[in-house]
């Protein structure tokens, strides 16, 4: 593995259509489908486990597969070090717990993608770490809760309401504050928002979503420093033990060749329906980063094509949703598929500090994920369901 695309300075598209050399000229990484890696002699395992020489040992630990995706997706969030692992949840849940300890207190922001809520309400709690939640939109707000906090936890923007945070001024408050930062990047992806570069410590992902771009792979990543990775790798990775299969990194590692150009698509198509939606006669109000003047959307250098909308009383949202051919009614979002899933589902799920009612979100609202469909077919499907769903 010599040459090392990542280190160069190349546009994401070229960094993702090249990779590290492998052995034979193979011009696509081979799955090294393999559990361990063993060891010339006596010597060379001395040096593997002292650190001396960097090769894997272990695929709970390295994976030349896994490596190539995690140098990738390093190159992309301009980040020294990343971490694939086998879920959102598995990077989100190292990455927390590399930071948060008995009697650590974490302030999150409000509407937090459902699962991570979970994990903060159901688990942290038995291992001392308490989580308040604020609406980390309004820099005053947090400024008042910060003190005491190890960490803080981000989304720009959120995944329902798409509520947008001043990312680099939060994360320099926290720093002031002796706080870490963590951001859920899995909306913008690394080629519409870069975290890092805005003071953030961590970045996390959901590799189902656009990164894998296919719906055919569960996969998480972290990225940051090399110093802050390490403590991931020192502390929880290897013992939570949520890798990232090599299979499901070299699916990644083909996903993410066409990442550049389904973002494109994505954007286009996303602001085409939701300026459209916007207007519908049928339509109160669409929750999207592109209709907000909130300062959060400064970072943000693209649009990705998943975003809610509220529909007009008169919309019966169970017809609504059973009439659309195209957009299918489900969870995730990121894949080629045009989704659609209402907030009442969430609704049902968050109790607590982090349930949308205690923020005046209304069952009438319902997210959309635009696909790589082609954009008038798309439009037509939701013009003629709402209309058809209209009593
Ligand atoms: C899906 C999702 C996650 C969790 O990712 P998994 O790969 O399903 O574990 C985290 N954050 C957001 C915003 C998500 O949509």
């Amino acid at each position: 593995m010599t040459d090392d695309y990542a280190a160069d300075d190349y546009a994401a598209a070229t960094q993702l259509a090249h990779d590290d050399a492998f052995p034979s000229g193979a011009v696509v990484p081979p799955i090294y489908q393999t559990s361990l890696f063993t060891f010339a002699n006596y010597a060379e395992m001395e040096a593997a486990f002292s650190g001396q020489i960097q090769r894997p040992i272990y695929s709970r630990g390295n994976n030349p597969t896994v490596q190539e995706f995690e140098r990738k997706i390093a190159a992309l969030e301009g980040a020294e070090a990343a971490r694939g692992t086998a879920s959102g949840m598995a990077a989100i849940s190292s990455a927390v717990l590399s930071i948060a300890g008995a009697g650590d207190r974490i302030l999150c922001t409000r509407h937090v993608y459902g699962d991570a809520y979970r994990f903060f309400e159901k688990l942290l709690p038995r291992v001392g770490v308490t989580v308040d939640y604020v609406d980390a939109g309004d820099l005053a707000a947090v400024e008042a809760a910060l003190p005491g906090a190890k960490l803080l936890y981000l989304e720009n923007p959120t995944s329902m309401v798409f509520d947008l945070q001043e990312i680099g001024r939060l994360a320099a408050l926290a720093k002031a504050h002796g706080a870490a930062t963590i951001i859920d990047n899995s909306w913008a992806t690394p080629l519409f928002q870069q975290p890092l570069k805005h003071g953030v410590d961590l970045v996390v992902h959901s590799a189902s979503k656009y990164l894998s771009g296919h719906s055919d792979t569960v996969a998480g990543v972290i990225a940051g420093s090399a110093e802050r990775i390490a403590r991931v790798n020192d502390l929880t990775y290897p013992y939570l033990g949520g890798k990232l299969s090599p299979f499901e990194a070299w699916l990644l590692i083909r996903g993410m060749r066409t990442l550049p150009l389904r973002m494109r698509q994505h954007q286009e198509s996303g602001l085409a329906i939701a300026r459209r939606l916007a207007d519908h006669s049928l339509v109160t109000r669409v929750l999207h980063p592109v209709f907000s003047n909130h300062p959060g959307g400064a970072t943000l250098t693209g649009h990705s094509g998943l975003f809610s909308f509220e529909v007009d009383a008169r919309v019966d949202v169970p017809r609504f949703v059973d009439g659309l051919r195209l957009f299918k009614l489900g969870v995730s979002w990121g894949g080629h598929e045009s989704l659609v899933i209402p907030a009442q589902a969430s609704l049902r799920q968050a109790q607590g500090p982090n349930a949308m009612s205690a923020f005046g979100v209304t069952p009438r609202i319902v997210r959309i994920a635009v696909g790589l469909e082609d954009t008038e077919d798309l439009w037509g499907d939701l013009d003629r369901a709402l209309g058809a769903s209209a009593g």
